[in-house]
């Protein structure tokens, strides 16, 4: 028996965590969950958005499914998703974006994986706020050290891209490739402007890709990238990105197979692994029992790959898109019209899941 922590987060997160815990329970496979929880509810309640049981118990476990958690805007906590993948050096953020037939999008054959790095970059949380005594003497010594001048009315992000941090996930993206079948793997950056991060990180990818003759390696400026993808995706397969342009690319190719409904992600380790949807809490329709689940139940799927459990993800998958194919028992934004008095609610259509699963 495996253990795993269930995060119900906050928002929409109980009722889609809900709905995945009872479909992964039906495939079969012997998972004992550990229930966890995180975000703007305990805060409430407890006076912090991550309890120390929840750090714990993904710790001693190794594997979480976690649904998602609302990061209050400019003020409040800083992102408890951030601090997890840090906290447990969940390096790489994987999310498949692959095309099930029923979804309503512009394009039908997208079969693309993003490997995003989850540590570093402008996402690593090194900020400094405008008009902070700390700040202040930053801006000081940054404009007697470089040729430009930034104003002391100015905050400042950091960002750091390391060797070691691009050989890891530039390797991830590589093995990965080579373990799934896949042929190429295309480095994205902007070298050409930020030479000493995103210069670094393409240095070092060229580098490591020279250890994988057998995978075609190519590399993309990040703005170019975006316009490639939405006008020929089918040339792409692989992707690497540094944290800040994989968080948004990620979203680009969620949107390419029909949107953040069907956009499954996993966070990945050496001593552990977090598996979320890309979406986040959509506070607007907490405890509505409206929004679609497969999201984070096609995260199970790759939960269950993770665990060795193939036969069980394959059931899982299959049924999910057997459910989307049909397009009768579907949530709201499944529907072509999105005011459809047919679509079903989160619950039902978890139902309709575990009705296919053979
Ligand atoms: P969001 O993903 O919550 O919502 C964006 C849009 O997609 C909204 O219109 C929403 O209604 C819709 N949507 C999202 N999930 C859906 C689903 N399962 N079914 C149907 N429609 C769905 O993004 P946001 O509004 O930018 O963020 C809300 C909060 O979530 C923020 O606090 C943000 O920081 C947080 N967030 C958390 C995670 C995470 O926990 N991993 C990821 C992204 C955002």
């Amino acid at each position: 028996m495996t253990t795993v922590t269930l995060i119900t987060g906050d928002g929409i997160g109980p009722e889609i965590a809900e709905a995945a815990k009872r479909c992964i329970d039906a495939t079969g496979v012997d998972i004992k969950w550990e229930m966890a929880e995180a975000g703007v509810d305990v805060m409430a309640r407890i006076g912090t958005p991550l309890p120390q049981e929840t750090i714990d118990s993904v710790k001693k476990n190794g594997i979480g499914l976690k649904a998602p958690i609302t990061t209050p805007v400019g003020t409040g906590f800083r992102s408890i998703n951030v601090y997890l993948r840090q906290e447990l050096g969940l390096y790489a953020c994987l999310r498949p974006c692959k095309s099930y037939k029923g979804v309503r999008s512009r394009y039908s054959d997208i079969d693309l994986v993003i490997v995003r790095e989850n540590t570093e970059d402008l996402y690593a949380g090194i900020e400094f706020e405008k008009g902070k005594d700390d700040t202040t003497e930053l801006i000081n010594w940054l404009n007697k050290h470089s040729k430009r001048q930034i104003g002391s009315d100015a905050g400042v992000s950091i960002k750091p891209i390391s060797v070691k941090g691009t050989e890891k996930i530039v390797r991830y993206a590589f093995d990965y490739a080579r373990k799934h079948g896949r042929k190429k793997v295309t480095s994205v950056h902007k070298a050409n402007i930020m030479k000493f991060s995103d210069g670094l990180w393409l240095e070092v990818s060229r580098q490591v890709a020279k250890e994988y003759s057998d995978i075609e390696f190519e590399d993309r400026i990040v703005d170019n990238m975006c316009m490639q993808l939405v006008q020929k995706p089918e040339l792409y397969d692989v992707l690497v990105l540094p944290n800040l342009y994989g968080d948004i690319l990620s979203d680009l190719c969620a949107g390419l197979v029909g949107g953040l409904g069907v956009a499954p992600g996993a966070n990945i380790g050496d001593k552990g692994a977090i598996f979320e949807a890309t979406h986040g809490s959509a506070p607007k329709y907490a405890g509505q029992n409206k929004v679609n689940p497969c999201a984070l139940i096609l995260s199970g799927v790759l939960m269950l790959e993770h665990l060795g459990k193939q036969a069980e993800a394959k059931k899982l998958e299959n049924a999910v898109a057997a459910v989307i194919a049909e397009g009768k028992d579907v949530t709201y934004d499944m529907k072509s019209d999105r005011n459809d008095p047919t679509a079903v609610g989160t619950r039902e259509m978890a139902d309709a899941i575990i009705k296919k699963i053979k």
